[in-house]
């Protein structure tokens, strides 16, 4: 299960200061030395774990802890609080066109899971908002990319377009948009390629089809289970792509928690969607109170 070791360790950290009728400076430092631990384990990235420290430090030390009847309570209540501001506070909603069609890019290393997510994105979409999407298929690079989308279109019963493999992946975008405006999808997916590592010509690309078809949301694809690596992703994408939001995929792994834990401090770019399967209904909005709940039990 995600989380568990990190979930297990600050529960057992917890537990020794719950019920605490007074809480000392010391039993704090105890705390977050114990907390701190917890979250390298888990590969959350050491600046994010030094500030969150800090931070849990100073308000836990503060007046309104001590002043509390409830101390222990309220020192935990102080971690919760900051492991929910950590991974974005208020759930980030997605952004839909006032003018449709509504266009967002998918972007991510390959295997992370891009096409499947938009095919998950997609169905979300027409279930919860009533779309009617078009998924573009712009990966012309991994082999049968193309033949997993027009798969899922199928599945979906969703409109696939595509120029083949040999065509520019920027022109694909550019004539499926065109597309989805004479057809009337209110929605378009782009699907696009990724590679193995971050190249420059990989980069060069994206910003060349960010170019020509403005896109309303550009989601970053991460898997989860790649914890620190996924972070380092994430911030090389964001220098070059005015991403919007981040999906972070295989959730349903046995994934440590460093890249739920980091990824938004690093890059500033909000976590929008958790994607726990292979199913097309894996996908679910990510809520910051809630996965914090989870991981604190
Ligand atoms: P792409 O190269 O980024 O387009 O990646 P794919 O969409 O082809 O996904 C790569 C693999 O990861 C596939 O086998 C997917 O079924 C799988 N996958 C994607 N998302 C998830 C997820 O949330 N959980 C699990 N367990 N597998 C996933």
């Amino acid at each position: 299960m995600a989380f568990e070791n990190l979930a297990d360790r600050l529960q057992a950290t917890f537990k020794k200061i719950r019920g605490k009728g007074k809480v000392s400076e010391a039993d704090v430092k105890e705390m977050t030395r114990e907390i701190r631990l917890a979250l390298l384990e888990a590969d959350v990235n050491f600046k994010v774990v030094k500030d969150f420290i800090n931070r849990v430090k100073e308000r836990a030390i503060g007046q309104e802890v001590l002043k509390s009847l409830t101390p222990g309570q309220q020192v935990i209540k102080v971690v919760q609080d900051e492991l929910t501001e950590l991974m974005g506070g208020e759930q980030s909603k997605i952004t839909l066109a006032s003018k449709p069609p509504t266009v967002i890019m998918l972007v991510g290393l390959q295997g992370a899971g891009k096409t499947t997510t938009t095919g998950k994105l997609a169905n979300y979409l027409r279930k919860q908002y009533n779309k009617n999407p078009l998924l573009v298929a712009a990966d012309v690079y991994r082999p049968a990319a193309i033949k997993q989308l027009q798969t899922l279109g199928k599945q979906l019963s969703m409109p696939v377009f595509s120029l083949g493999e040999q065509a520019n992946p920027v022109d694909i975008a550019k004539q499926g948009l065109e597309q989805a405006k004479a057809d009337h999808n209110d929605v378009v997916f782009i699907d696009t390629a990724g590679r193995l590592h971050i190249d420059e010509n990989m980069m060069e690309e994206l910003q060349n089809i960010e170019a020509a078809i403005k896109p309303d949301e550009i989601f970053l694809v991460v898997d989860a289970m790649t914890g620190q690596d996924a972070v380092n992703v994430a911030e090389n994408f964001s220098e070059r792509l005015d991403l919007t939001g981040v999906v972070l995929t295989k959730l349903d792994g046995d994934t440590r928690g460093g890249a739920a834990l980091s990824v938004k401090a690093v890059t500033g770019k909000p976590i929008k969607f958790a994607a726990t399967g292979e199913k097309l209904d894996a996908l679910e909005p990510f809520y910051p109170d809630r996965m914090a709940s989870r991981i604190l039990g």
